[in-house]
């Protein structure tokens, strides 16, 4: 039985990417952070779905944590076939009045994270000659986003990682790719009114706000057998906006 852990999947795009993954026969070691209540409750469903689950606490962008994570998933599961890099926040607002704080958070949050959690599997993928690395980085990562500075900076560096990690590590039989996701109905949306998500669907292609699904089918499909020639790509999955 194949082996993935998907990092922030205590709710929204990671918990559904969980649960997709699950009625795929997968096992998941689900990590989350501080929402213990959410993650036992994902962890049943998943466990209802017939698959086994690790809740795995750690704080993704503390490298000592996310080690410790990989080094459990390998000793309960005996192997991590696929990674989903997920966590992420958001944090808007003018660059100028950012803190260095915020910056610090952004960036190790939503792009250190996603290194170390790549290099920690990547170890193992690599004794195995196989594996299956899939970033969730973002539209803003594609075109930058007014206001979303910091936030568009870590996401466009995941696709430069992305790329890079797909080089290096292909001859190891490893894809390494990018989701981009437009507009999702999560709670990382709650900051939008109705009337701005109105207006985000109507700029969108297909017309509407997409759903966690969305994602997670196009992560599912990049970490199958189907996708094995697939690698250092960056799947927009965004209703068609902005092309
Ligand atoms: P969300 O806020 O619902 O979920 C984010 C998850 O990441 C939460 O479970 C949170 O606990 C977890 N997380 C945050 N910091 C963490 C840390 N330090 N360690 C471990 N977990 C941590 O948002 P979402 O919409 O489900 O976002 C999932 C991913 O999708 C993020 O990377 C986000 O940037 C990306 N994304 C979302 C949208 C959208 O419109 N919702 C668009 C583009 C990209």
């Amino acid at each position: 039985m194949k082996t993935v852990i998907v990092t922030g999947a205590s709710r929204g795009i990671g918990a559904c990417i969980a649960k997709e993954f699950a009625k795929n026969g997968y096992n998941v070691v689900l990590n989350y952070f501080k929402s213990e209540e959410k993650a036992i409750e994902v962890s049943k469903e998943i466990e209802s779905l017939g698959a086994r689950v690790l809740l795995s606490k750690a704080d993704v962008s503390d490298p000592a944590q996310v080690q410790a994570m990989v080094e459990e998933a390998i000793n309960v599961f005996g192997n991590v076939d696929v990674l989903v890099n997920n966590a992420g926040i958001s944090i808007s607002g003018l660059l100028i009045d950012m803190t260095n704080e915020q910056i610090q958070n952004l960036v190790s949050t939503n792009l250190v994270s996603q290194i170390v959690c790549a290099r920690e599997v990547a170890k193992h993928m690599i004794g195995r000659q196989s594996g299956r690395i899939v970033n969730v980085s973002s539209i803003w990562g594609v075109v930058g986003g007014s206001n979303e500075t910091v936030y568009s900076a870590t996401k466009a560096g995941i696709i430069g990682f992305t790329k890079a990690l797909a080089k290096e590590l292909g001859l190891s039989n490893i894809t390494v790719n990018a989701v981009a996701p437009g507009a999702i109905e999560t709670d990382m949306m709650k900051c939008y009114d109705a009337e701005t998500k109105n207006q985000i669907a109507e700029e969108t292609t297909l017309g509407r706000i997409g759903k966690p699904e969305d994602i997670a089918k196009a992560v599912l499909f990049l970490a199958s057998d189907d996708a094995s020639y697939i690698t250092g790509q960056v799947l927009r999955v965004d209703g068609g906006w902005n092309i």
